[in-house]
């Protein structure tokens, strides 16, 4: 019989569920706020239900989770969700294989987002890193032909390089950190303090030549180059809200990259592609993730 994947995509606002059937029979799509069951009085018990309506439907071989935050480098425990706190410090994939008699695992979100576009492209390259920027700064890095997660699990955390001359507080619980003058946070700050009554979808098409947001972009290029000229990866996916945003000048962020990446190897082979995410990707990359972990296990 074919196996039957449940990949699940939990973020600050939405979680959203998806099975996949076989290489392609994707079905069950749902997507309901996060906190309809997070802040229950036992969050994990809330999750589980959700996934037993959709055992219901048809026997799950194995189900992913994607979360945005930091895990322990095994991938069994939540370390730090500064979203989602019920789950810190829980083995959240023992105890929910438990509660729901199927195989639990779990990554970044990002790394899900990373997966499904690693796998449009035409071969899987050796190494790749992905940016999607929403409201912090996922990174997803995927180095010799897998995903990288770092000693403790805290790789990819590149929002986090402190940066001079800014001493804002960051979720984190430092001071100064890249992503508080560099994501989808600080822009719906700046834009409702300067622009309260526009709906900040029209931000880049009405006010895109604004300095602080051409500095905006600047910052942002030149984090991503600094990952790059550490990395020297195959390929750039870059991708996340922010950028799918209309107007959004990819192009310049593009050259400004390519502006301060090291030549002669780096700036002349990079390949920087734009992601295309939809609504499913980040459920559809947490299938396909599921079935390469669980038929491997
Ligand atoms: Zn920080």
């Amino acid at each position: 019989m074919t196996e039957t994947w449940l990949g699940i995509d939990i973020g600050g606002t939405s979680t959203r569920l998806l099975t996949l059937q076989g290489d392609d029979g994707w079905a069950g799509f749902r997507k309901l706020p996060t906190a309809g069951w997070a802040t229950a009085p036992d969050a994990l018990a809330a999750l589980a239900e959700l996934i037993a309506a959709a055992q219901a439907e048809r026997p799950i071989a194995g189900v992913m989770l994607g979360l945005p935050g930091i895990l322990s480098r095994d991938r069994r425990q939540v370390v730090s969700l500064p979203f989602i706190q019920a789950l810190d410090g829980i083995p959240v994939a023992a105890n929910l294989s438990e509660m729901i008699g199927a195989p639990v695992a779990m990554d970044k979100d990002v790394n899900h987002l990373m997966l499904w576009d690693l796998l449009q492209l035409d071969t899987l390259p050796d190494n790749a890193v992905g940016f999607y920027l929403g409201t912090g700064m996922g990174n997803s890095l995927w180095l010799n032909g897998q995903f990288y997660h770092g000693e403790h699990g805290g790789s990819g955390e590149v929002g986090h390089i402190p940066w001079a001359d800014n001493d804002c507080p960051c979720p984190c619980g430092n001071q100064g950190c890249a992503e508080t003058i560099t994501s989808g946070s600080w822009l719906s700050h700046w834009a409702h303090e300067h622009y309260p009554t526009l709906p900040i979808s029209q931000l880049f098409s009405r006010h895109g030549a604004h300095p602080a947001l051409q500095q905006f972009v600047s910052r942002l290029a030149k984090v991503i180059a600094s990952e790059m000229n550490i990395l020297d990866p195959e390929y750039l996916i870059l991708g996340g809200g922010v950028l799918a945003m209309a107007d959004f000048p990819l192009a310049q962020l593009h050259r400004e990259i390519a502006r301060h990446l090291r030549p002669p190897v780096t700036r002349g082979g990079l390949k920087i592609i734009n992601s295309h995410a939809t609504d499913h990707t980040g459920c559809r990359g947490a299938c396909l993730a599921a079935a390469r972990y669980f038929r491997r296990a």
